[in-house]
């Protein structure tokens, strides 16, 4: 006689029934059943037994300040009384006009105009779009190519796979997707890449001069390529690069912003040591998802240029941005996102980031010194590393070794990275250091 599936094992066999999970072989998840979870509380989820894990990836990089966080509740609270939604077009409303308008103080009014969509693949989408109808809106039609980097993640959507360079999410769709142009991916792993991949861009710039529309990459770290990371000083180039050639630059920040590499936009890093007009030293879009609503609604948003906003600017309707989802800019999720920057402004979240940013490093960086591990590497509040030699099924291997020990962790390939919760202390660090660990001594025979 079988014992009654237990409430957590009954959900999982429910849902792998009637949901098809996002980036999951479901045959795989028939071995690995999901987790059942029930609750969120601060960097904890609760599955439906009330066995506890740890969010070391802050559920896909989203949840900034830890579950159910009173403030950011309230705030969402608060609006839905007032106004769930309203559609953007013909109407506005405040908590979409104090985001913007927040945005814009951040980036010193360098990116003053703020277009709303709801997740990161469609503000990708919008900046691409952008930025070609931009040049032709300026009579230059044939600027119509993009270039992007290897190892680059930009979504999973038919525009924003294509200058995506994961093979796994990307090979099976090859046939459907526009040419881009790769470039070479500056990988601190390797000496010398930043001044190959520069000598590379250049070369396609030259090579490709007034077709380009745009170059777009993620500042400072690839995260889904496994939190490959590079220099500002890379970044500095790439801007001159840009400016040479006349093309736009758009900085993904949908993983690196809202305070994840140490300042508010991962581009900051860039400005140290520059002096003159703030303007020039940006890009000309950044990207914003993930974070921005602290892990509670979807929201992206695409903030731009003077310049380019006023490329647009006319009497005729087709000159215009036309572009639209039934939910932009969506009150509830705007509120939750106000809710997030006020917390920034109050706790002064990214200084707070940097103490919790050391708290990380102290912990984790005896596993520098393991043999089994390579390329231990940290920006901010990213930390990540290779595991050496060749082992079958490592990321589910590890994964679920990991749920033992109390931590929720997905390794992209060979690569494990703890992205949390801005809640990390010397306690929480260390804890994650004997998950990481146990679980490695579990999966890899040291
Ligand atoms: C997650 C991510 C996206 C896509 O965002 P979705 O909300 O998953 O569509 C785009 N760019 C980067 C850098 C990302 O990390």
């Amino acid at each position: 006689m079988s014992a009654a599936p237990t409430p957590f094992q009954n959900l999982a066999v429910r849902s792998l029934a009637a949901v098809w999970h996002p980036c999951t072989q479901m045959a795989r998840a028939a071995v690995v059943p999901p987790l059942a979870i029930a609750r969120g509380e601060g960097p904890w989820l609760l599955d439906v037994e009330g066995r506890r894990y740890f969010d070391a990836n802050s559920s896909w990089w989203v949840n900034l300040f830890g579950h159910s966080d009173p403030g950011i509740h309230q705030a969402i609270k608060d609006q839905l009384d007032r106004l769930p939604h309203v559609m953007l077009a013909g109407c506005t409303h405040e908590p979409a006009v104090t985001l913007a308008e927040k945005l814009s103080a951040l980036t010193q009014g360098a990116l003053g105009h703020t277009f709303f969509a709801s997740d990161g693949a469609s503000a990708v989408e919008i900046a691409l779009k952008m930025s070609f109808h931009s040049w032709k809106n300026q009579g230059l039609a044939q600027k119509k190519e993009f270039i992007c980097l290897r190892n680059g993640y930009h979504g999973e959507t038919i525009g924003a796979l294509a200058v995506t360079d994961v093979a796994i999410f990307r090979d099976a769709y090859e046939p459907l997707l526009m040419q881009a142009h790769l470039v070479a991916s500056p990988d601190s792993r390797h000496e010398g890449s930043e001044a190959l991949a520069l000598a590379d861009l250049r070369r396609t710039l030259s090579q490709r001069q007034g077709q380009v529309a745009a170059v777009i990459l993620e500042p400072l770290v690839q995260c889904a390529a496994g939190m490959v990371m590079h220099s500002p000083a890379y970044l500095r180039s790439v801007r001159a690069l840009c400016d040479e050639f006349e093309v736009h630059l758009i900085a993904d920040e949908i993983a690196v912003g809202c305070g994840r590499t140490g300042t508010f936009f991962a581009w900051e890093q860039t400005h140290e040591g520059l002096s003159g007009d703030p303007v020039k030293h940006w890009p000309d879009f950044i990207t914003l998802s993930k974070g921005i609503s602290g892990g509670t609604l979807p929201l992206s948003l695409v903030l731009s240029t003077e310049a380019v906003f006023q490329s647009f600017w006319s009497d005729e309707v087709a000159r215009g941005f036309l572009h639209s989802h039934s939910y932009t800019g969506n009150p509830l999720a705007c509120a939750a996102a106000n809710a997030v920057l006020d917390r920034f402004a109050q706790a002064q979240v990214v200084a707070q980031n940097q103490i919790q940013a050391q708290h990380l490093r102290q912990a984790l960086a005896p596993l520098a010194q393991d043999p089994r591990v390579q390329h231990w590497r940290q920006r901010g509040m990213v930390v990540a590393f290779d595991v050496v030699g060749k082992h079958d099924r490592f990321a589910e291997r590890f994964h679920q070794a990991a749920r033992q020990h109390e931590l929720l962790i997905r390794p992209i390939g060979q690569t494990v990275y703890v992205m949390p919760p801005y809640l990390i202390d010397a306690a929480t660090a260390q804890f994650l250091f004997e998950g990481i660990r146990r679980s490695l001594n579990e999966v890899v025979h040291g």
